[in-house]
């Protein structure tokens, strides 16, 4: 059976409202804050007000979705960067995270080790485009069984003559030789587990050039997945983005110039 990725949110942003106002308050400054602003909302807009000290006869009349709507069309997104969330990510494959821990600025990954971990009795993440095809499901399935009995017996092989690896490696560095000779076999359809912290400029852009993309199902699930959660979290940082659904039901993320460019 194919499997649906599965997010977690671990940690979200948090603005301290009350040591900000403090702070207006001893500089004799006023803020008309917008009520049901969440607090990444909040915070992204009293940074973006520092930048340009827009308080009291200062503040246009802008809510706070507008004013974060400005800062995105200005170009102005460093004060997006100001909050992050963290995600647990179970149910992917070892193929998403490849591509994933590619985005080099502003996410943070910590990712189930293969060299520590036994994976004796790894899962794996069939794609879903196999599901209902006579006999797909059948040719991954035994294609990823074979691997995982093929791990198992290298592993108790290597086990079984661990006097051929150097001496200077203790029990530690000997489990992780074995492992990673093992691995080598494993398919990239292995199921991983990883934890990522990423900042809303950053989301926004994987969200951008990622989640559209129609030929890749896995990461569409997973950025629609994502999408789904930041707009519950922060609606107006994540405004220009859209979930879509391809002819099959499954989801796509656009963003607005896609939308704009599907409308022209
Ligand atoms: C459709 C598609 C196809 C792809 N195909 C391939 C492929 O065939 N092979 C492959 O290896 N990868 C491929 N990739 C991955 C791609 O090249 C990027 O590695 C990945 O998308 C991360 O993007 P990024 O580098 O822009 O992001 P990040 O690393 O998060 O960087 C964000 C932004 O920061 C800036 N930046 C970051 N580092 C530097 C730097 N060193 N110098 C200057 N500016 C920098 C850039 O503006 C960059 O866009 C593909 C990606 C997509 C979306």
């Amino acid at each position: 059976m194919p499997t649906s990725p599965k997010i977690f949110v671990l940690a979200r942003p948090a603005f301290d409202a009350a040591t900000f106002l403090k702070f207006l308050n001893a500089e004799h400054h006023e803020w008309r804050r917008t009520p049901g602003a969440r607090a990444a909302e909040e915070l992204v807009e009293a940074a973006g007000r520092i930048c340009y000290l827009s308080f009291g006869q200062n503040q246009s009349p802008r809510t706070n979705e507008q004013f974060i709507r400005n800062l995105v069309r200005m170009g102005h997104e460093s004060v997006l960067e100001h909050v992050s969330w963290t995600f647990l990510m179970l149910g992917v494959s070892r193929a998403f995270s490849h591509q994933l821990v590619r985005h080099r600025v502003g996410f943070s990954f910590s990712q189930l080790s293969q060299q520590y971990h036994d994976e004796r009795d790894a899962t794996f993440v069939m794609p879903p485009e196999l599901d209902g095809i006579a006999g797909a499901p059948e040719a991954w399935e035994s294609a990823v069984d074979a691997t995982k009995k093929a791990y198992r017996t290298l592993d108790t092989l290597l086990r079984e003559h661990e006097e051929s690896f150097p001496e200077d490696l203790d029990k530690k560095e000997t489990n992780r030789a074995i492992r990673s000779a093992a691995r080598s076999v494993l398919p990239n359809a292995t199921e991983t587990k990883i934890v990522v912290t990423a900042n809303a400029r950053a989301l926004r852009y994987f969200l951008k050039i990622r989640g559209g993309i129609p030929g890749d199902r896995e990461m569409r699930e997973v950025a629609a997945a994502l999408l789904s959660i930041l707009s519950s979290e922060a609606p107006a940082l994540f405004f220009d983005f859209r979930l879509k659904r391809l002819s099959d039901g499954s989801p796509q993320v656009q963003h607005e110039t896609d939308l704009q460019s599907v409308l022209v």
